[in-house]
């Protein structure tokens, strides 16, 4: 039976209860913190960060990174190969992959990856703008960056039978890349190798 806070107090427990990993104990434990421990200021520099995520923080049309306008700062960035798409599962992934600081064409998220069990089609990923670079005839290589995992690759493979009918050349990273391996998760010289052997797919 869970102890019933003053309502103000369980809203919060609630909203700590929506991140993941956090189970209701947890939640408990952060709240009463929040309220016991934390200086005013701090909570107001908390919330304000929280607030300022819908008004200051969007995601980009061209490519869903996390942007601070409309357009990211890669997909502005003129320098880089805009024909060159690395396609990724998560915006963290993007951001690991940048942190190598290799590569200089430009990303897309597809913000998830394929996944029968939980109910997760193509139709329920960024793809829409991917495609009409593809068929404006923007893009000369997709390198397909999905992770080593079985919603990973068939994300990948579904993401192939896509682009088949375009002339588009498709790559995918491999080498490297261990079985259930999450990109987020690898470090940079098994990033670096595994771009670098990235082999026609
Ligand atoms: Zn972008």
């Amino acid at each position: 039976m869970n102890t019933k806070y003053p309502e103000t107090l369980e809203n919060l427990i609630d909203s700590f209860g929506k991140l993941p990993g956090v189970g209701r104990k947890t939640a408990e434990r952060y709240a009463l913190y929040v309220f016991m421990h934390m200086k005013d200021e701090d909570i107001t520099d908390f919330s304000n960060a929280l607030l300022s995520l819908h008004t200051d923080i969007h995601i980009c049309e061209s490519c869903g990174n996390i942007s601070e306008g409309n357009i990211c700062k890669i997909c502005s960035d003129s320098s880089r190969n805009h024909r060159q798409v690395l396609v990724v599962e998560s915006i963290k992934d993007l951001i690991t992959l940048e942190k190598v600081n290799e590569y200089k064409g430009i990303y897309h998220v597809l913000n998830g990856s394929i996944s029968f069990s939980k109910g997760i089609s193509i139709d329920d990923l960024n793809i829409d703008s991917l495609m009409e670079k593809v068929k404006g005839g923007e893009v000369d290589e997709i390198i397909l960056a999905t992770n080593a995992t079985l919603e990973g690759e068939t994300t990948a493979k579904y993401l192939k039978e896509l682009l088949k009918s375009y002339d588009v050349k498709v790559t995918r990273i491999a080498h490297g890349l261990p079985v259930g391996g999450d990109i987020s998760y690898l470090d940079e010289l098994t990033l670096l190798k595994a771009f670098e052997g990235r082999r026609e797919y």
